[in-house]
């Protein structure tokens, strides 16, 4: 299904080339510990390679081309993602843990959505509102997490294309397989070389691309930690920043919510991806006069979860990204319990390799607990109750982060008092983990600035 190479180099210039110190780093199937490839380990020198051949590509040919040639390119990629979507979506799984279900109906899909969606800004950016001729910046360096390996690479590169910026992206250093095997993409589209570039490495290769003094835009995901970082890197510096960080979002149940789906939007609010997701609606505020209720079905429902081998389409659950991702889940959860909240996990065998978390839900909890503020960024429920929309919106706002909200009642006019007061860059209403090309994503306070997506995202690869 798909083809993994022993080993793989950085992609600069339009072509594989190993690191120049010849440095490589080890890339593991969280469902089994077993290693999947040896990738190149991109230091200083290989960074300032990437953004030269960048910097050229984009004085000489990007910048230069009309919008609408731009636009064929993208619209090649986009159309080749949809080709190899199955071999895509099997590397995603194999590399990240995440079901096949789920790379196979919402990554690659959305990925590929996000390249047709961006080429069709290309030629059209007189009229996004940003002037009569809006200019590009020029290299856009871009960091991004492990959690949706390929959907962030494509967040990142297709609206800086389409605007007319060349790209120097690094993958998280856990996955980094399917960025590499999008580069093998842009080959076969025809990309031309330097346009796009992929060096693969860790916290050291994306502070060298954030320093590094020829790059006009930095972007990058990931923890609010590394992000306060790379701010005060970029100050001063002049360069453009935007900044997609964690989260801690209220999923809020009223009493006359349709039970039933709002169960079914708990579930994909918090165990979709194992919760590796920063708008994880990880906090369930339920009206306390349904509490009860809403509780049991959810564990009923909790309980009809698959966890397992994550190539097995019948699986929900699949494996925790990493070791350290997986001890950090455990040490939260210890933090739960010893801070006095309920713990409950459906009846679940864990396989014996690989790094796995069951489902888990925590009743009686309060605002104060460590599990109602840090973000846990696993398969962990954390459930508050209120009486009132005003109590509501107090607790779902009483976080440092603001990042996403989920709204379940019948009650439009209530959906809209809600929207309007909760400090979330995404409220849903009666849905959660709703995604679309075309509608910006971006949060408040500790979930950074800068919006992603829609004719709002294009703003951040501008001058305007
Ligand atoms: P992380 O911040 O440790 O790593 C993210 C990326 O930054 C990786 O590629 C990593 O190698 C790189 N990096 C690490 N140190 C760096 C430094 N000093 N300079 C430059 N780059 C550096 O985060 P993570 O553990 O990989 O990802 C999980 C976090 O990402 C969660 O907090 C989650 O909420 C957040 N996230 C946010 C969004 C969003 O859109 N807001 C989306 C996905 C993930």
């Amino acid at each position: 299904m798909v083809r993994i190479a022993p080993r793989y180099g950085l992609f600069i210039d339009g072509e594989f080339k190993p690191a120049a110190d010849g440095r490589v780093f080890t890339t593991v199937n969280p469902a089994s510990e077993e290693s999947l490839s040896e990738v190149a380990l991109a230091g200083p020198a290989d960074v300032d390679r990437a953004v030269s051949s960048a910097r050229t590509a984009f004085e000489r040919v990007w910048s230069r081309m009309p919008g609408s040639e731009r636009a064929k390119y993208i619209y090649r990629i986009a159309r080749l993602l949809q080709e190899r979507a199955r071999e895509f979506a099997v590397l995603e799984s194999l590399d990240n843990g995440k079901p096949i279900r789920e790379s196979r109906d919402v990554d690659i899909p959305l990925a590929a959505a996000h390249f047709f969606y961006h080429a069709g800004w290309a030629d059209k950016l007189s009229y996004a509102g940003f002037g009569a001729a809006p200019r590009p910046l020029g290299v856009a360096g871009q960091v991004i997490p492990w959690n949706f390996p390929l959907l962030m690479a494509a967040w990142k590169l297709a609206p800086a294309l389409a605007a007319g910026n060349t790209c120097v992206l690094k993958p998280a250093e856990t996955t980094p397989l399917s960025a590499l095997l999008l580069a093998e993409v842009c080959q076969q589209a025809d990309l031309p070389p330097g346009v796009v570039n992929i060096v693969t490495g860790a916290g050291e290769t994306g502070a060298a691309i954030v320093a590094h003094p020829s790059v006009a835009k930095v972007a990058f995901t990931g923890s609010t930690e590394v992000g306060k970082q790379i701010r005060e890197a970029v100050a001063g510096t002049g360069k453009k920043l935007t900044l997609e960080l964690g989260g801690k979002a209220a999923n809020i149940v009223f009493d006359d919510a349709a039970a039933d789906q709002a169960v079914e939007g708990i579930v994909n609010g918090i165990f979709f991806n194992q919760g590796h997701v920063c708008c994880a609606g990880s906090r369930l505020l339920v009206q306390e006069s349904v509490a009860g209720q809403v509780v049991e079905r959810l564990k009923r429902r909790m309980a009809t979860l698959r966890l397992g081998d994550p190539l097995d389409k019948n699986t929900d659950v699949g494996a925790i990204n990493s070791r350290q991702q997986l001890d950090r889940i455990r040490e939260l959860s210890a933090s739960g319990e010893a801070e006095g909240a309920g713990r409950w996990s459906p009846p679940c065998d864990l396989p014996e390799r690989g790094f796995w978390f069951a489902p888990t839900v925590f009743t009686g909890v309060s605002q104060s607990h460590r599990i109602a503020r840090d973000e846990i960024f696993g398969p962990v429920l954390s459930v508050l109750t209120f009486r009132t929309p005003e109590e509501a919106v107090t607790k779902a706002n009483n976080t440092p982060y603001g990042l996403s909200a989920g709204v379940w009642t019948e009650k439009g006019s209530r959906i809209l008092w809600m929207a309007q007061r909760l400090r979330a860059g995404v409220v849903w209403a009666n849905t959660y983990n709703r995604f679309d090309p075309a509608s910006p994503f971006g949060g408040y306070r500790e979930s950074g600035f800068g919006r992603e997506g829609g004719r709002h995202g294009l703003e951040a690869y501008l001058h305007v």
